[in-house]
C-alpha cells in the first residue's frame, strides 16, 4: 500500500517580504486623508503578509488540497452520512430566482419558493408517513428539541404538565440528553440488551409506577446507533403510549429506511431527519443543516410559525395566525437553499428510485462489515443497516494497540477514519457507514486499507502509536486541545528584506 507523505506547508506570514504586495494601486489623484486622525486608534502594529498575487493564489490553492473532504476521498464517518452531494442540487440553489429572493420580501412575491417548500414537505411526509412536516429547524439536534419542545406543548394542553422525564437508551447519540435537558427535562437512562435491541423488560420496570406518570417522552433512535432495526419498535410504541408518554424517533439514521419502511406507521409521535445526511445537502463546513421534523396530527396545533399549508382554495400560504403554536424556532422559513438541494435531490431520484439509496446503503454496509469480521469483530452477531459497528478490543488487549490508533493509521493510509468509541457501550469501537455512494472498488481498497492495518497491529504496534505520521500534524494532545485550546499562530518577525 503506497502512503505518500503531504509536506508541511509554509505559513503564508513565511512567505511574507517586507514591500511585496499583491495588487497595483493607482497612485492617488484627490487629497490623501489622514486616516490616523479621522479614526483615532489605528492600529500601527498589524503585522499583515505581504506577498504577490500568484504566490497568494498557490498558498490558499495548496491549502484547500490539504483539505479532506467528500470530495477528496472516501469518508466513512459513522452516524454522519457524508454521502456525495450531487453538483445538481447546487446548480438548482445556484438559480438566480432562488439566491436572490429576501426573505423580508412580502410572502405574495414568492409563490415560487412556497412550492419548493411545500414540494419537500410533501415528499418528506410520503417517505416517514408522518401528517405534518416542518422545515425550519436548523440541524439535527435542533430537531429533536423542536419535538420536544411540541411534546411538552401537548402534554401541558392536557394538563399533564407535570410529566418531567425523558427516557433514552444508552446507545444514543449524545444530542437527545442534551436536546431533552435543554428542554428542562431529567434524562433516564434506558438499557441495551445482548442483542443490540432496548431492553424491553428494563424499559417495563422503567414504567412501572411514578415512572409511568412522569415519563414524557422516550427518544428512540432506528435504525439504532448500533446500526440495528429495533424489531420491538412496535410494542415499546405501544407500552409508552400505555402510560401516557410520546415517542420521539431520532431519524439520523434515516438514510438505512428511505423507500422500504416509514415510521411514522410503527407508531412514532414525531421524528427529525438530517437533511444534511439523508437527502444530500452539504455537511458543515459545506453549508448549513437542516433537521426537519415530521409528526403526527395530536401533534400539530403546536407547530412553529409559519407553518407552511394549502388553504381552502388550494392556494399555498405562510400561515402564523397559530393560537397553540410553539412560536418560532429560527428566522423566517428555516434553510432555503437547502430545501432548494433537497427537493432537487429528491425529484432527480423519484418515489420508484428512493428505496435503491438504503438498498444500496445497507448492502455496502453489509458489504465492508462482511470483509473485515475476521480482523474486527462485529459488535452483534446480526447483519447491519447503513453501518456496521466493529470492536478493536482484542487488539487492545493482546498488543496495547486501541481503536483510535488503528483510526490514526488509517489517516496515513489517505482515508479519513470512521466514527471512534460511539455508541460508548461497545467497548473499543469503530462505527463505519459507507454510504450508498460509494463503488465496490472504493470499498475494497478501504477494506485492504483496514486489513493491512490490523496486520501491523500485531507486526508492528509502534507504527499505529505513533500515526499519523505522514500528515503536516502528527498526534495531538486531545486533552490538553479541550483543556488549553489555543489555535493563534504567533508572530515572530524573522524575515530578512529582500536584497536585489
Ligand atoms: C448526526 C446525528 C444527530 C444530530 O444531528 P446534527 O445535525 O449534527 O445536530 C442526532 N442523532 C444521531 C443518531 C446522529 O447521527
Amino acid at each position: 500500500m503506497p502512503i505518500k507523505t503531504v509536506p508541511t506547508p509554509q505559513l503564508i506570514f513565511e512567505k511574507s517580504y517586507p514591500g511585496r504586495i499583491g495588487c497595483n494601486v493607482p497612485v492617488c489623484d484627490t487629497p490623501e486623508v489622514d486616516l490616523q486622525a479621522t479614526l483615532g486608534d489605528l492600529r500601527e502594529d498589524l503585522h499583515l503578509p505581504e506577498i504577490g498575487e500568484l504566490d497568494l493564489l498557490r498558498h490558499f490553492t495548496n491549502l484547500s488540497h490539504i483539505n479532506y473532504g467528500i470530495e477528496t476521498g472516501f469518508y466513512p464517518l459513522g452516524s454522519c452520512t457524508m454521502k456525495y452531494n450531487p453538483k445538481i442540487n447546487e446548480k438548482t440553489a445556484a438559480l438566480p430566482g432562488f439566491a436572490n429572493i429576501h426573505p423580508m420580501q412580502p410572502v405574495e412575491t414568492i409563490p415560487g419558493a412556497l412550492d419548493i417548500l411545500i414540494g419537500v414537505q410533501d415528499m418528506l411526509s410520503e417517505i416517514t408517513g408522518f401528517d405534518h412536516i416542518t422545515l425550519q429547524p436548523l440541524a439535527g439536534a435542533h430537531g429533536e428539541m423542536a419535538c420536544l419542545m411540541l411534546i411538552k406543548a401537548y402534554h401541558e394542553a392536557r394538563g399533564e404538565g407535570h410529566r418531567h422525564t425523558v427516557f433514552i437508551p444508552d446507545s444514543a447519540h449524545g444530542t437527545n440528553p442534551a436536546s431533552a435537558a435543554r428542554c428542562g427535562y431529567d434524562v433516564k437512562s434506558i438499557p441495551t440488551d445482548a442483542e443490540g435491541n432496548t431492553d424491553v423488560a428494563a424499559l417495563e420496570k422503567a414504567l412501572e409506577g411514578e415512572g409511568g406518570k412522569n415519563i414524557a417522552a422516550f427518544m428512540l433512535t432506528n435504525p439504532s446507533t448500533l446500526g440495528l432495526f429495533e424489531p420491538n419498535i412496535e410494542k415499546i410504541c405501544q407500552m409508552v403510549h400505555a402510560v401516557g408518554g410520546q415517542v420521539f424517533c431520532d431519524g439520523a439514521n434515516m438514510n438505512a429506511m428511505v423507500g422500504t419502511t416509514r415510521p411514522g406507521d410503527h407508531g412514532f409521535d414525531c421524528m427529525h431527519l438530517n437533511l444534511h445526511k439523508t437527502f444530500s445537502t452539504p455537511h458543515g463546513g459545506g453549508g448549513p443543516g437542516c433537521g426537519a421534523i415530521g409528526l403526527q396530527k395530536h401533534l400539530e396545533p403546536f407547530l412553529p410559525v409559519p407553518v407552511i399549508r394549502r388553504n381552502e382554495s388550494g392556494v399555498v400560504v405562510a400561515d402564523y395566525t397559530r393560537p397553540h403554536s410553539i412560536g418560532r424556532v429560527s428566522a423566517f422559513y428555516g434553510q432555503f437553499l437547502m430545501e432548494v438541494r433537497a427537493y432537487t435531490y429528491l425529484r432527480a431520484y423519484g418515489k420508484e428510485q428512493m428505496a435503491e439509496i438504503s438498498r444500496h446503503a445497507v448492502l455496502n454496509a453489509n458489504y465492508v462489515r462482511a470483509r473485515l469480521k475476521d480482523v474486527l469483530k462485529p459488535a452483534h452477531d446480526r447483519p447491519c443497516m447503513h453501518e456496521c459497528i466493529l470492536t478493536a478490543e482484542k487488539y487492545k488487549k493482546e498488543h496495547g494497540v486501541r481503536a483510535l490508533d488503528i483510526s490514526k493509521r488509517l489517516i496515513d493510509y489517505g482515508y479519513h477514519p470512521p466514527t471512534n468509541y460511539f455508541p460508548m457501550i461497545v467497548p473499543e469501537c469503530l462505527m463505519i457507514e459507507p454510504t450508498e455512494t460509494e463503488a465496490k472498488e472504493t470499498l475494497d481498497a478501504f477494506c485492504d486499507a483496514m486489513i493491512a492495518i490490523c496486520k501491523e497491529a500485531v507486526e508492528t504496534p509502534e507504527l499505529l502509536h505513533d500515526a499519523p505520521t505522514t500528515q503536516i500534524v502528527g498526534r495531538l494532545d486531545e486533552t490538553k486541545a479541550v483543556k488549553d485550546l489555543d489555535v493563534r499562530w504567533k508572530f515572530a518577525d524573522t524575515r530578512q528584506p529582500v536584497t536585489v
